[in-house]
């Protein structure tokens, strides 16, 4: 088997391969940084994570890009509100982000451009799109995209020509534009944009980018530095960005290159709550440190987030990330047992079992990332583990291997326990202890101390500094 993904591009299940193996280029559109992500931007960001993983897993060198959404409507808008210099505003939104990020165990991309830090590109894309004829600037002083020009717009999201217009004349009373479907590459500085400080000079006059057109720039800097590429292998996001986001970003990329923009495309369903679109605007919004602070094991986020498939609407509740917590525990104790079980001892049923699940895991998500049934294997397996671990079998070593390899790509083993001073202060007396008795060379009194520290998990290591200690 091999990895087959869902392309939005095509609406079909499609082997994958890249363009140069191993590397594969993945650009994932990040989060507006006007407030903190909600769980809702985390789901699609989680479902990157799980295809990041796996496309490691599966022998690729991924290249991972991730923008950051520092300058748009709603980030000037925000710091304008807050009376604040837009970077000021963001910068601990960006911050916030990259420590709900670690939280929830997201594997970091490998670059975060940002947008207020990429628009000498910004300006070059734009100046390559209007001497190809296919941008122009509109009454009053944008720099619009000329949709005409461009015959395959809206094969992404299959919005007919017609529809398109139609939608677009409801939305767009202004006559600025030559086509009310044309969007702005480059919005003119009005004082707003001066007040925070997010205008620049360019060739074509001052002012800013367009949303679309920063992930444009941005992704295609990167893949050109990265990897001297025009043509990215994935690019993913929520499904709210196919139209108009996505489209503009292949209308404007290939415009400009003549290149395929990306060859997958590929977008994640909502996170509801009660059936609405988890959302700011909406107020039914948590955030990762809600979870944080209400000691939610990160394990548990990701572990619900995967037993529903990434194109499914999931519905967010408190007894569903509950039952998710459950499932975590049970699965940090089957692990514990393997830990404990003896090792070194080859073969036996409990290999066998691994084998079997790690083939299921594999063909599942080979199969469109079908992490609900990865997790129905995983849980399979530590219901048969068990079992066989109550029979003494053999082979926890191999199986504690598999099960290593597929927490690379899940992640939701339970996060290790903080220590609490109590056990703190007994742990630094029973090493004191040990101490006096290696000194006094009662050897039997130091073991026996050791074995009662191993008891409560807790594994000491003799240095010249000291004694160290740490939870297993
Ligand atoms: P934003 O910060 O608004 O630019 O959004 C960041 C990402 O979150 C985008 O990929 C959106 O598609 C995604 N997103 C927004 N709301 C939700 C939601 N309720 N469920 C899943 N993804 C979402
Ligand atoms: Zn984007």
């Amino acid at each position: 088997m091999t990895l087959a993904l869902y392309n939005t591009l095509t609406r079909r299940v499609e082997p994958f391969a890249p363009l140069a193996p191993p590397r594969v280029t993945l650009y994932t559109c990040g989060p507006t940084v006007w407030n903190y992500a909600h769980i809702g931007n985390f789901r699609t960001f989680l479902f990157e994570d799980l295809l990041r993983r796996y496309l490691a897993y599966a022998g690729y060198d991924v290249f991972h890009i991730m923008n950051l959404t520092d300058v748009d409507d709603r980030t000037i808008k925000a710091a304008a509100a807050a009376g604040k210099r837009l970077d000021e505003h963001t910068a601990p939104f960006v911050q916030a982000f990259f420590e709900d990020r670690d939280y929830l165990r997201i594997t970091p991309a490998h670059a975060y451009p940002r947008a207020t830090q990429s628009v000498p590109g910004m300006v070059r894309l734009v100046e390559r799109l209007l001497e190809r004829g296919v941008a122009y600037k509109g009454e009053d002083g944008s720099i619009y995209f000329a949709i005409a020009k461009f015959p395959t717009y809206g094969r992404l999201s299959r919005l007919d020509a017609r529809e398109l217009k139609v939608g677009a004349r409801v939305a767009s009373d202004e006559y600025a534009k030559d086509d009310p479907r044309d969007f702005a590459l480059w919005k003119k500085a009005e004082p707003v944009d001066e007040q925070v400080g997010a205008a620049w000079d360019a060739p074509f006059g001052r002012g800013r980018p367009g949303w679309h057109l920063e992930c444009s720039a941005m992704s295609l800097e990167q893949i050109g530095t990265c990897c001297r590429s025009e043509t990215l292998d994935l690019h993913a996001g929520g499904v709210d960005l196919i139209f108009p986001h996505h489209e503009d970003e292949i209308a404007q990329s290939e415009a400009a290159t003549g290149k395929p923009f990306a060859r997958f495309w590929l977008h994640g369903e909502f996170l509801n709550v009660r059936g609405t679109k988890m959302s700011k605007r909406f107020g039914n919004f948590l955030t990762a440190r809600d979870l944080r602070d209400q000691g939610v094991d990160a394990a548990a986020v990701r572990l619900l987030f995967w037993q529903t498939h990434y194109r499914k609407a999931l519905d967010f509740s408190d007894e569903a990330l509950a039952a998710a917590g459950t499932g975590v525990k049970r699965l940090g104790e089957f692990y514990a047992r393997l830990g404990a079980g003896e090792r070194g001892k080859g073969e036996g049923a409990l290999s066998t079992l691994a084998a079997k699940f790690e083939v299921d895991f594999r063909a599942a998500l080979d199969d469109d990332l079908n992490a609900p049934r990865a997790c129905a294997a995983l849980f399979e397996f530590v219901h048969e583990g068990n079992a066989a671990l109550d029979a003494a079998a053999p082979g926890a070593a191999p199986a504690l291997g598999v099960l290593g390899r597929a927490m690379a790509v899940l992640d939701v083993l339970p996060t290790a326990k903080t220590v609490d001073t109590e056990l703190e202060h007994w742990i630094a007396g029973r090493i004191a202890a040990r101490d006096k008795a290696r000194k006094s060379k009662d050897f039997t009194e130091a073991d026996r101390i050791r074995a009662e520290l191993t008891a409560r998990g807790v594994e000491i290591e003799d240095s010249p500094a000291g004694t160290k200690w740490r939870l297993v």
